[in-house]
């Protein structure tokens, strides 16, 4: 069944940032700071379905004191990143990826699901309204932020009758300006980040409140990251705050890269997805498995794991150095970037920028 399209109403910003403060804003993004010029707005009721579908300039936001997100906490997300290619033109990755996975935390949370198309439309539409905002060729990117909230205002714990779906975009410049710098982790064995049945494999707001406690844990011990074990045994690898781990085997041509199963309780990233065939497009065998915590450390004591990186949207490769629990203290390797990690972060950033050809048709050009 195809998806009726819906028609957005387009209001230009009569007062865009002008083009020499943007310039200056994009010689030092940083991530999630600044804004673009306009953004996207569709609303949901259930009367109506999807309708109202508008691209405006970026404002804020009125908000009832008794808006049910507020306050029962129906909120879902997504990121996804837009590339500037080598031609000038503008490219997504994998935004029907995202879009499915909005879907998935839609149902989960008992909220509307906005149809793949549309989600690509208002993602396309603002890419288009604000391109200038799109950084130059390279590992920059303008990052995309669709969500969507309950809008009924109203007490009492059930689905909203009413949500707005929105797409905000930020500039986003390298994720490691000074070069790639492995990320020290902290095993968090106290708290718990999703349990069997619970909204892990969702991407809802609540997920994150609920991970700041042990991520303020992992900064006292001097870690950079939390990496989450199961709910039940505190035993098995399951990810980290923001992005999935991936576990070298070996090395050369016969490296086995592997990665924890999605058991329902983690985040299935889309890097981590799209790592599986570039891996195995490299020509290493890959894997879906069950890792334990002592499997890690004795993996890096005899030398049988020789790699550990995360990855996600934001960093889209990230070295891990080093391992702290209560009772534990170890080092990744040597401690340094891998060789295996390093070709596959080239090999993804350079199909995302269009310096390698797209053999999956990851990239939705504008
Ligand atoms: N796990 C969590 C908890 C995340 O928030 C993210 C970022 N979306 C990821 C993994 C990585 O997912 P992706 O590759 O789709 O960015």
């Amino acid at each position: 069944m195809t998806t009726p399209r819906i028609e957005f109403d387009i209001t230009p910003s009569a007062s865009p940032l002008p083009a020499a403060e943007r310039e200056a804003v994009l010689a030092n993004p940083g991530f999630g700071r600044r804004f673009t010029d306009h953004m996207v707005t569709i609303r949901w009721t259930e009367a109506k379905g999807w309708h109202d579908a508008q691209l405006t300039p970026y404002a804020p936001l009125e908000i009832d004191p008794a808006n049910m997100t507020l306050h029962y906490a129906q909120s879902i997300f997504e990121g996804l990143k837009a590339y500037r290619q080598p031609d000038g033109s503008v490219a997504v990755f994998r935004p029907d990826a995202n879009a499915r996975r909005f879907q998935r935390s839609a149902r989960r949370l008992a909220m509307p699901e906005l149809p793949v198309e549309t989600f690509i439309e208002a993602c396309d539409l603002l890419v288009k309204q604000d391109n200038e905002w799109v950084p130059g060729v390279g590992e920059e990117s303008l990052y995309l932020r669709p969500f969507m909230f309950a809008a009924e205002v109203g007490l009492g714990v059930r689905p909203a009758n009413e949500y707005l779906f929105m797409v905000i975009a930020s500039p986003a410049g390298p994720y490691f300006p000074g070069g790639v710098k492995p990320l020290s982790v902290w095993l968090s064995e106290e708290y718990v980040r999703a349990a069997p049945g619970g909204t892990g494999e969702a991407k809802c707001a609540g997920n994150y409140a609920a991970s700041l406690m042990a991520q303020a844990q992992a900064a006292a011990h001097g870690c950079d990251q939390v990496v989450w074990l199961d709910a039940i045994e505190h035993r098995w690898v399951e990810e980290m705050g923001g992005m999935n781990l991936y576990f070298v085997y070996g090395s050369g041509a016969d490296a086995k890269v592997v990665t924890p199963e999605l058991t329902g309780t983690l985040l299935p990233g889309i890097t981590r997805e799209s790592l599986l065939s570039i891996a195995s497009d490299l020509g290493y065998e890959t894997g879906e498995v069950r890792i334990s915590t002592e499997e890690w450390r004795e993996g890096n004591a005899d030398g049988s794991i020789t790699e550990v990186f995360a990855c996600g949207t934001a960093a889209v490769i990230t070295p891990v150095g080093s391992v702290k629990s209560n009772g534990a203290n170890w080092t990744v390797g040597d401690g340094q970037p891998g060789e295996i990690t390093m070709r596959l972060r080239e090999k993804m950033l350079a199909i995302q920028s269009g310096q390698a050809e797209d053999v999956h048709g990851w990239m939705h050009r504008l």
